[in-house]
């Protein structure tokens, strides 16, 4: 397992949700030989700097991002699409012009998208992607939902838009495909994913 990554991981600043104590957390990774980690909190970026901090004075690589809450349609449209106020994407800092960028990103989720929770949208993500790798998150992404609804074919078309920002890492329809059957076989019931 020392070279597997968490690169979706919620620590006690992903707010209603984690509890994974930063110090315990990367004294943990490192007693098993990983050496790096991802933050990915829900929506913000609260415990970042600590994360950071503590991943350096232990000799972690620290992978900087945020599960993000992507709104259906714009950002501005405050209201339920689908019973839906968004879907969730995971966002990861290449370098530091992605950090920079997801600042603005999570901070713009804040002051102009805030519906429920803070949300960004399509529009917000083609302006600020340089620099950012982003993965299909949870049950509750994008990818998912539509996998699990058997829209196979809105499935790859979000696969698709993604890709075309530049941003993404949906890549072969081998995955599709796999991951389409897995649902269908085991389809999962529905939780209210936050
Ligand atoms: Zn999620």
């Amino acid at each position: 397992m020392r070279d597997f990554v968490h690169l979706h991981l919620h620590t006690e600043y992903s707010l209603l949700d984690g509890a994974c104590r930063i110090g315990e957390l990367i004294t943990h990774i490192k007693s098993i030989g990983q050496r790096a980690v991802a933050i990915t909190d829900h929506g913000n970026m609260f415990g970042v700097i600590d994360f950071y901090d503590e991943c350096v004075k232990q000799g972690i690589k620290p992978i900087i991002g945020c599960e993000v809450y992507v709104a259906i349609g714009s950002r501005f449209e405050k209201e339920l699409k689908g019973g839906r106020k968004y879907y969730h994407l995971i966002l990861l800092c290449e370098n530091m012009t992605g950090y920079k960028n997801l600042i603005k990103l999570v901070s713009l989720g804040y002051t102009e998208g805030f519906y429920g929770r803070p949300r960004i949208d399509l529009e917000l993500i083609k302006k600020y992607h340089e620099g950012l790798i982003c993965l299909s998150a949870c049950m509750a992404g994008e990818l998912s939902v539509k996998l699990s609804d058997g829209d196979y074919d809105g499935a790859v078309k979000t696969a698709e838009l993604y890709r075309d920002t530049k941003s993404g890492l949906y890549r072969a329809k081998a995955y599709f495909s796999a991951a389409y059957k897995a649902f269908k076989a085991n389809r999962h019931p529905a939780c209210g994913y936050e």
